[in-house]
């Protein structure tokens, strides 16, 4: 990492990341618990957030992710064009227990794609895990899209904490490989 002498000074850089997704995939619940190990099992957790800051250690550097989220403009399939100005990350979420959801993965890439870097780091997520008999979409198929599409790929639950820190790490440290591989 160190090169003469310099090192990259990562806690400067704010790393934009947002969250998008069908309605009630649990979006909102990822970000609660992976910022304030919270969970909420009505959807009261979407309305008023807007962006979380959150400080990470990644490789024992301290890394700051602003985390996005959508306060609900999904539903109505209007999540604006300043939602993704000038993010370098993406969670784009399904629930492994709603088929529609995870047809719906296409038109959210295609959207993010649309208003933001074609170079964004972006993972594919499963949510909802410990929905293990309500499942409809096996984690093959989500592998395989993820690989299809050249995106990382985890499943979590923002319920049992499953994969939820992991799942924001990997977009996080690849972020900040790239930004490091860039400044030297
Ligand atoms: P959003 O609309 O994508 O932000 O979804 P929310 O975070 O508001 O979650 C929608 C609903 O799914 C809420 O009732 C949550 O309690 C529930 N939920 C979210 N994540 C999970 C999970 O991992 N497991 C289960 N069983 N329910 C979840
Ligand atoms: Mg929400």
């Amino acid at each position: 990492m160190a090169n003469n002498g310099e090192e990259v000074q990562s806690q400067d850089y704010i790393f934009k990341i947002v969250l998008i997704g069908d309605s009630a995939v649990g979006k909102s619940n990822l970000l609660a618990r992976f910022a304030r190990d919270e969970f909420y099992s009505n959807s009261k957790s979407t309305i008023g957030v807007e962006f979380q800051t959150q400080k990470m250690d990644i490789d024992g550097k301290e890394v700051k992710a602003q985390i996005w989220d959508t306060a609900g403009q999904e539903r109505f399939r209007a999540v604006t064009s300043a939602y993704y100005r000038g993010a370098v990350g993406a969670l784009v979420v399904y629930d492994i227990s709603s088929r529609p959801t995870f047809d719906s993965i296409g038109r959210w890439l295609n959207e993010l794609h649309t208003h933001s870097d074609m170079n964004v780091v972006t993972i594919l997520v499963g949510n909802k895990t410990d929905l293990k008999d309500a499942r409809e979409v096996s984690t093959a198929e989500g592998q395989a899209l993820a690989e299809a599409q050249g995106l990382f790929f985890m499943e979590t639950s923002a319920l049992d904490s499953s994969n939820v820190a992991a799942a924001f790490e990997t977009v996080v440290k690849e972020i900040y490989d790239i930004l490091s591989r860039k400044v030297f």
